[in-house]
């Protein structure tokens, strides 16, 4: 569905620091804390609020797909706020808000606009994923983030490849890779475990899936690609 059709962005300052819009019930705003930084200054040059609100619609509505999710079974999420933060790191989401670290745009070599495209959609993913109530282990749930941004087709040279690593949980893109792998055998899995890691996260939830423990379809998964 093309709702970007629909899509208003409202600037509503003369120094276009802040953008919203409003598409599945969901409003998106957007605010630039870091105007005047070099970070910043490159940010408004290669990216800019409206085109970081319209990837964070479209990565949405792809995490819904991706999870299966229609409107009534997915997070009940009304409001996401996007912040372009001048400080470290790159980027974190936390209660329903990403922060992204201008600095971070600002040191970036290579496509920044494909780059800050493949976080959001990571950072978006946080958002809507379920964790377990807290319980599922934090490399999974970065795995299943980094899940989706290869999925979209955002996954950066500088990742494994299928079957890197060396603990399924390793998290990151070595258990990014190993759940597409998961998801080759059996299509829909990753939708699955996230709906399961709504009530709560056991390992049995591989046996429940996939008939095998998560240990075996690790050892499965690394003699497949010769590790
Ligand atoms: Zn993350």
């Amino acid at each position: 569905m093309k709702l970007l059709a629909l899509l208003l962005v409202v600037i509503s300052s003369l120094m276009a620091s802040t953008a919203k819009t409003r598409t599945q019930a969901v409003t998106y705003e957007a605010f630039n804390n870091a105007i005047g930084t070099g970070g910043s200054t490159r940010f408004e040059k290669e990216i800019g609020l409206t085109y970081s609100l319209n990837t964070l619609v479209n990565a949405s509505t792809f995490i819904w797909q991706t999870f299966g999710q229609g409107a009534g079974d997915r997070k009940n999420v009304q409001r996401v706020r996007l912040y372009i933060d001048d400080t470290d790191g790159v980027a974190y989401a936390s209660n329903d808000d990403i922060h992204v670290n201008a600095n971070y745009v600002g040191n970036y070599s290579g496509d920044a606009r494909r780059e800050i495209a493949g976080v959001l959609y990571h950072e978006a993913t946080h958002v809507w994923q379920w964790n377990g109530r807290g319980k599922a282990p934090g490399g999974l749930i970065e795995g299943v983030a980094d899940f989706v941004r290869l999925k979209a087709g955002y996954a950066p040279s500088h990742w494994v490849g299928p079957g890197g690593g060396d603990r399924w949980d390793q998290g990151y893109d070595v258990t990014a890779r190993f759940l597409d792998f998961l998801n080759g055998i059996k299509a829909g899995f990753v939708a699955d475990l996230n709906r399961k890691m709504k009530e709560g996260y056991g390992d049995e939830f591989f046996v429940e899936l996939l008939g095998k423990s998560v240990n075996e379809l690790w050892s499965e998964y690394k003699a497949q690609f010769g590790g």
